[in-house]
């Protein structure tokens, strides 16, 4: 069944009642505008992220004639100070752009690369926690890169024009919410193990007050340094010294509760990176074309492939519940194949065009009953390029818990010409490895525990040299006739991808506008024994699918998953921008003209 998905307008009534503004604590002028609201609607161009200031920032580019790279990357910078723990210089991510001009969707890779040194057995005799938090998890960043690759390829701005914004929130300063304070408090016992990390934010012993100016002058010092030398500065010059004896000698304190095991990246790793263009994902649902980030992202390829799976069905003429069960049991399906198949692409053992053929999915779509939730773990399926519907599944020995991250961060743009970016970023972990680099400002990542370890040898995502790990981010731009329509994202590990697919299905399918999809409660089924919700989720449904024979569990606290930006392009011309209404304490939306 494929049936077509109308545009629909907006009432301003309904965004209003979504919409809510966070008053904070008055700050000086120059510091910044502490009211944010998630929701905006006009002209001109529009920004979306987590933060206020980010917003501001990339709203200030566009309104100076920049273009949705240039506001990007602008916006990006400014996360690295004002969401630190989350994204940063010392991470990576994927871009992923649509161009108005040739109608094509572009994708930079800017994932950590593990060390050359790296192999299968690197990980070996550590736990999970000690690797967080250790100098073997650094990868080679990746955002610096990504940058400078999409401000050469498609943006006008020179980097130091678009770190600009971002230099003077760092050395103004800006002010503490809750949701910074709570991030340095629950990182506190990290923090303290690290002379650099400490000073920094943990002035006094205490993670600082909300309401309080937090002023990082290394970091602006860093963004004036890395603009005025360019990015080779941090990848093949002074800085990359800096970056190695960090992971190499982490900065401990001497009253340090750990001892974290030292790093393998040299400067020859550093000075290798590159961050590549990749083929962007694309499948077509509803008649739409939706695009996203291929390998060494599992986003792409598995927001993909559930809904290549679910179009088969039409959800919209369903119940609440048959559409939820659908939506779960999609999910764990493409989970499945995500854990057996996916990882950096020139380890991958499957192509990804079978992994996303309809006939593949038809495949897999044979599995669910719309009466009985299939028993989970289910086994992986056979993209082998022959589908029949008799759903001869083979094990998949390879499923693990995946961990539900709450890093990580994404940003959405739109320009007056209809560029589109949407861009994850990320340091994994939050609060990343817990090392800043001392006198930098900025804390490095632990992505290569997003790896698969212990006993991994021979798996896609097994670590090894100069690999990728596969992540779950999903940027993702859907076209109608070549034109865009929505451009969106979200962190939160492995539960990224199916707050897209859920948000995606509210958005296309079950008549809710771009920001009631995503403030709607989440659940999410990643072929796992149980379902995970949110602790909003509503009760009914969750009765009415235990019904069906899923088991749920409650999302950990703050019981949230996900948040979540996109912009959406409205049948009058106009742009909507939305943010998460209460995550993370709330996001900011804003557009060029009101
Ligand atoms: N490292 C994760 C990934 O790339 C993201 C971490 C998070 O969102 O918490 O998929």
């Amino acid at each position: 069944m494929r049936q077509r998905v109308a545009r629909t307008t907006v009432s301003l009534a309904a965004l209003a009642a979504l919409s809510i503004t966070l008053a904070g604590t008055p700050a000086s002028a120059e510091q910044r505008s502490t009211t944010k609201s998630p929701t905006a609607v006009g002209h001109g161009g529009a920004v979306a992220t987590v933060d206020a200031d980010a917003t501001r920032v990339g709203l200030d580019v566009l309104r100076k004639g920049g273009n949705a790279v240039d506001a990007a990357v602008a916006a990006a910078a400014t996360l690295g100070v004002t969401e630190p723990f989350s994204s940063g210089i010392g991470g990576g991510g994927f871009f992923v752009y649509y161009d108005a001009r040739t109608h094509q969707v572009q994708t930079i890779d800017g994932r950590e690369t593990a060390p050359a040194a790296m192999n299968a057995n690197s990980f070996d005799g550590l736990t999970f926690n000690d690797a967080v938090t250790s100098g073997l998890s650094v990868g080679v960043p990746g955002s610096p890169a990504t940058w400078q690759e999409a401000l050469d390829r498609w943006g006008t701005l020179s980097l130091a024009q678009a770190l600009t914004g971002g230099r003077q929130v760092a050395g103004r300063g800006f002010v503490v919410d809750s949701t910074f304070r709570q991030q340095v408090a629950d990182n506190a016992d990290r923090f303290n193990d690290f002379t650099s990390t400490r000073d920094l934010y943990l002035p006094g012993g205490s993670p600082p007050a909300v309401g309080t100016i937090f002023k990082n002058p290394a970091l602006a010092d860093t963004y004036q340094q890395l603009g005025e030398r360019g990015v080779n500065w941090l990848y093949d010059g002074a800085l990359a010294r800096e970056i190695v004896n960090t992971v190499q000698h982490p900065p401990l304190a001497p009253d340090a509760n750990r001892t974290p095991r030292s790093g393998l990246m040299t400067t020859s790793d550093l000075a290798a990176y590159t961050a590549p263009l990749r083929q962007p994902t694309h499948v077509v649902y509803r008649g739409l074309d939706v695009y996203g980030m291929a390998p060494p992202s599992s986003g792409g390829s598995t927001v993909g492939e559930a809904l290549n799976i679910l179009d088969n069905v039409n959800l919209s003429a369903m119940t609440r519940t048959q559409a939820l069960h659908y939506y779960l049991e999609a999910s764990a399906l493409a989970y499945a194949d995500r854990g057996a198949y996916l990882g950096d692409p020139s380890a991958m053992t499957v192509s990804l065009n079978q992994l996303l053929s309809q006939g593949f999915a038809d495949e897999r779509f044979c599995n669910i009953d719309p009466a009985h939730a299939m028993t989970k773990p289910v086994p992986a399926g056979q993209p082998d390029g022959s589908y029949d519907t008799d759903c001869n599944g083979t094990a998949d020995t390879t499923v693990r818990t995946d961990r539900e991250g709450k890093s990580t961060t994404h940003l959405t743009v739109v320009d007056r010409w209809g560029n589109t970016v949407a861009y994850t970023l990320t340091i994994e972990s939050t609060g990343g490895n817990a090392m800043v680099v001392p006198g930098r400002g900025f804390l490095l990542n632990n992505e290569l525990t997003d790896f698969n370890f212990p006993n991994a040898a021979g798996q896609p995502n097994a670590p090894g040299p100069g690999k990728r790990p596969r992540s779950s981010m999903s940027p993702t731009i859907v076209l109608d006739h070549g034109s865009p329509l929505l451009a969106l994202g979200s962190p939160g590990g492995s539960t990224i991808i199916t707050t897209v697919l859920q948000t995606l299905i509210n958005r296309l399918d079950l008549g809710m506008t771009l920001p009631q999809a995503i403030a709607e409660p989440r659940a999410t089924q990643r072929n796992t024994a149980s379902v995970q919700a949110e602790t909003t989720f509503d009760p009914a449904q969750r009765a009415a699918l235990e019904a069906l024979g899923h088991t749920f569990t409650v999302t950990p606290p703050p019981g949230e998953i996900g948040a979540a930006t996109g912009i959406e392009f409205l049948a009058d011309g106009r742009l909507l921008a939305a943010a998460e209404p209460v995550r993370r304490g709330g996001g900011s939306a804003g557009v060029v003209s009101p």
